[in-house]
């Protein structure tokens, strides 16, 4: 499906985006229980995933999982594994809908099969997109404020340092004393010139996100500042997290379910997270309700002062695939204790499949 958003999208490096293209997957199973999924990268050129590729993968996924015990989720992970090597972002979908589906089967809202209730409700994250002069910025920070929202990720990383400090400065300018904010360059910045941004500011309501392209340039920008940072796209695997956290590179850790492969990795890194005290964003990469209630069900199911907040991709476009998904409170995300993710797809929306693999008849009805 194409997901069209309300007004363009630009990250760092002139990377803009107008939509996303996202794949939804529906397991049925023999006992008649039904699970759903989302995979749905943020476009081309934020990482090593795309969309066409999902399809492509689920080509080579789909026929070897008919007939696997879709309860067994760690068997269907390594099933995964053995036909297809890394490429999380294309598993996800089929990982988060076999949850699903042991949530339904066992008639327990998802939150519990994770953890339990830890929280009534998560915060939730406004982002705002980066454009220049900071007003546009400042702008889109104020839309969310008005909604409720406390915690907002911004955007910079524009043709100099200086464009992205003087948005730092409009934004913090404009700022009340209980928001919190990440600025997130995506990975745009050399390690001397993160430096030079993060020392700029002094500001106990600020963090810095992703600032250089690897986790060892982030590392280097580590020696050159005290500012608070966080990681994300260089996190892929529970080792790379281990990594970061013996590196020291940073105090916090952004979960995306579509990078790191659906709920089974997130529930391993959350608990890691846990562990070892550090503090983590819990959300997705791009797509619909459908995995922005996965998100706040693992989010539900993990510490408060571990979980900080939960940015909801569904605040940038108007397509409802689902019913019974997260519902926003103010600037919070709240879900029903229905069984599983407690969601039922909207056919007129979601329209016919456009690839069926089907048990037991031999022919896969691919994509066209
Ligand atoms: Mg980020």
């Amino acid at each position: 499906m194409d997901f069209p958003f309300d007004e363009p999208y630009y990250l760092s490096g002139g990377r803009l985006q107008k939509g996303l293209d996202c794949t939804i997957v529906e397991i049925h199973t023999d006992a008649g229980i039904v699970g759903i999924g989302e995979s749905c990268p943020w476009g081309n050129t934020y990482l090593p995933a795309f969309a066409l590729g999902i399809r492509a993968g689920l080509e080579i996924l789909c026929p070897v999982l008919i007939g696997e015990n879709p309860l067994h989720i760690d068997c269907i992970n390594r099933t995964m594994n053995k036909a297809l090597c890394n490429q999380p972002y294309i598993k996800a979908a089929i990982d988060v809908a076999c949850w699903d589906i042991l949530a339904r089967k066992a008639n327990l809202p998802l939150y519990a099969l994770l953890g339990g209730k830890l929280c009534d409700s998560v915060p939730l994250q406004g982002s705002s997109s980066f454009s220049m002069p900071p007003s546009g910025v400042v702008q889109r920070v104020r839309k969310f404020r008005e909604r409720g929202y406390a915690v907002h990720t911004i955007k910079i990383g524009g043709d100099t340092i200086q464009d992205s400090m003087a948005c730092i400065a409009a934004v913090l300018e404009d700022a009340k004393p209980d928001e919190r904010f990440t600025f997130d360059a995506n990975g745009h910045w050399l390690p001397g010139e993160a430096a030079v941004v993060m020392n700029s500011v002094r500001d106990s309501r600020v963090m810095f996100e992703q600032v250089c392209r690897t986790m060892d340039e982030c590392g280097e920008a580590r020696q050159l500042s005290s500012a608070p940072m966080t990681i994300d796209e260089s996190v892929e695997t529970l080792s790379d997290l281990r990594r970061a956290h013996a590196m020291g590179v940073a105090q916090r850790f952004g979960l995306k379910l579509g990078r790191i492969g659906g709920l089974s990795q997130a529930r391993a890194m959350r608990d890691f997270c846990v562990a070892h005290g550090i503090q983590m964003n819990t959300e997705v990469t791009g797509g619909s309700i459908i995995g922005d209630t996965a998100a706040v069900h693992l989010a539900i199911a993990t510490p408060p002062e571990i979980n900080r907040a939960t940015w909801d991709c569904t605040q940038l476009h108007g397509c409802v695939t689902a019913t019974g998904g997260f519902k926003r409170d103010g600037g919070r995300g709240i879900v029903s204790d229905k069984p599983g993710l407690g969601l039922e797809l909207v056919p007129e929306v979601v329209g016919e499949p456009v690839a069926v693999y089907e048990y037991g008849k031999g022919i896969c009805n691919g994509f066209k």
